[in-house]
């Protein structure tokens, strides 16, 4: 009997639930479905490692991870007891605003204690101890080595009813039944093709592209390191420039460091441009950091960065689909968003089953509520990565054909400046930023008219000094007449 007749034979004996991927948002899945299924498999393509360890599914494993405080919440609610032990296996915790030694050129943000506290480790280490909590019994079962190939469905091709199964390992094909399939098969999902196989439509995209590219190396962490940060961020100038880098303690007496460049400007991959690049930052305490330190890994690249969204609650899906995690929005990963959306996504999928389950016995409408309700819940941060992206690529869309900025986008830009020169300076008002970027406050939290008013006074001062500067220019070079 072939290992999917024996899953098949198992599952027969109640409601089932399919999982694509075993990344991040498909293990949260299959946590979400353990309440509400009698059993549940996640399928994943590579062969799974009994240790924390890259594997090729998820190329971004080589890269620094961080957590965002909501998605660090959503963890615990989930597995509690989780971020414990995490810290046993040598995740350190790290006071966001506290340890942190956030830097642009030569200004640092505030730095004061915090509720903004996270666990941080690899990508590895935190996939691993997730999957080592999901339990291991015949209600859930992982499948690894096993490549989802196509959706099945019923005689009217309007309901999901399972999916094909490729064993990597004897290329045997394979067929499982479910009640709901969740994708979770990350930014390469195959879903659009899918629902195409099947003469569905396929969902719109919208995509930003600001053309990042990631380089990381990991070293080894000094000993006789005398610093008051945990981590080390040193940020482009808000639309001036496009290289940046970020330096994180880690589990194993490691850091990570990752160097970015928008625009194209890419990292170099070799010995000497990688620390060239770092050197040229804005600031050159990074280089200082890590310049003698011993590497312990080659140099890592990922270039795969854009923002895309793609539409799936515009559409109607089959019944018995879901889609989430990067499938559904995948982020440009330089605004770390990426893992605690999908936390989000498992929290909206758990509450919209159980809202369902609790007025009617079968699924019938819960893909199409999902999709929509995961929209709006991940709107804030898809604006945030994007707003940011886009404005990044009208400034260098400026200086490359030396069109001049349109009014909105100059004062938006000056907005955006003088913010950051505000935010040095409070760190109520950074704390209170911050707590928007970790997902744990809603934007509205910003909208404090004072604070705006307060940027609008300086923007409209540095224009009115401007213009002046300008109309006195003209009148001096103005013959009299
Ligand atoms: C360079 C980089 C850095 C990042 N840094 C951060 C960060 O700092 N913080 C953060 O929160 N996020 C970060 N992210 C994003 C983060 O990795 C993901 O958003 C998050 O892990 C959720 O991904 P996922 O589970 O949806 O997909 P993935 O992690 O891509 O997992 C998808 C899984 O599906 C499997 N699969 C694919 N197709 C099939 C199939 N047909 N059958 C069976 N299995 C299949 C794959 O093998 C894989 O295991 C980063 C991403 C990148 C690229």
């Amino acid at each position: 009997m072939s290992k999917f007749e024996k899953r098949q034979q198992v599952i027969s004996n109640g409601s089932h639930g399919l999982v694509i991927g075993s990344g991040i948002a498909g293990l949260l899945a299959a946590r979400v479905l353990l309440n509400h299924f009698a059993f549940v498999t996640v399928v994943e393509r590579d062969s799974l490692p009994e240790q924390p360890g890259a594997r090729p599914g998820v190329p971004q494993t080589l890269h620094s991870h961080g957590l965002l405080k909501r998605g660090s919440n959503i963890l615990e609610q989930l597995f509690p007891g989780l971020e414990a032990e995490l810290v046993a296996a040598g995740a350190i915790l790290v006071d966001l605003i506290a340890d942190t030694l956030t830097l642009i050129q030569q200004d640092s943000f505030p730095r004061c204690p915090s509720d903004l506290i996270v666990p941080s480790c690899s990508r590895s280490l935190l996939e691993w101890s997730i999957r080592c909590r999901l339990p291991k019994s015949d209600r859930l079962q992982f499948l690894d080595a096993t490549q989802v190939k196509k959706l099945l469905t019923d005689e009217t091709n309007s309901r999901i009813t399972g999916v094909q199964l490729l064993d990597r390992d004897d290329l045997q094909l394979g067929e499982l039944t479910a009640d709901l399939v969740v994708d979770a098969s990350g930014r390469q999902s195959n879903m659009p093709k899918w629902l195409e196989e099947l003469g569905y439509p396929t969902p719109a995209e919208t995509k930003v592209n600001a053309f990042l590219g990631y380089t990381t190396r990991w070293y080894e962490r000094p000993q006789q390191l005398d610093a008051d940060w945990k981590m080390m961020l040193v940020m482009p100038q808000y639309l001036h420039e496009s290289r940046s880098g970020v330096l994180i303690a880690m589990e194993g007496n490691r850091w990570v460091l990752s160097l970015y460049g928008f625009n194209q400007d890419y990292p170099p991959t070799d010995e000497v441009g990688f620390l060239e690049f770092a050197r040229t930052l804005s600031n050159p305490a990074l280089y200082q950091a890590v310049k003698d330190a011993k590497p312990v890994s080659p140099i890592y690249s990922f270039r795969n960065t854009e923002n895309r969204l793609r539409h799936y609650e515009k559409l109607k899906l089959p019944e018995g689909l879901v889609v989430m995690g990067d499938a559904v929005f995948a982020f440009n990963p330089f605004y770390g968003q990426g893992m605690s959306a999908a936390a989000v996504g498992a929290l909206e999928l758990d509450r919209c089953i159980e809202q369902q389950l609790r007025s009617r016995t079968d699924l019938t409408g819960v893909s199409d509520r999902f999709q929509k309700q995961l929209a709006q819940s991940l709107q804030a941060p898809w604006l945030l990565a994007t707003n940011r992206d886009r404005a990044r690529l009208s400034a260098v869309d400026a200086t490359m054909t030396g069109k001049k900025l349109g009014l909105i986008d100059h004062l938006s830009r000056q907005y955006g400046q003088e913010v950051e020169a505000l935010l040095k300076s409070s760190p109520e008002r950074y704390r209170s930023l911050m707590e928007v970027y970790h997902m744990v406050k809603t934007p509205t939290a910003l909208f404090n008219l004072k604070f705006a008013l307060n940027v609008a006074k300086q923007v409209l001062k540095r224009n009115i000094a401007n213009y002046s500067h300008a109309i006195w220019a003209v009148r001096s070079l103005t013959p009299p007449l």
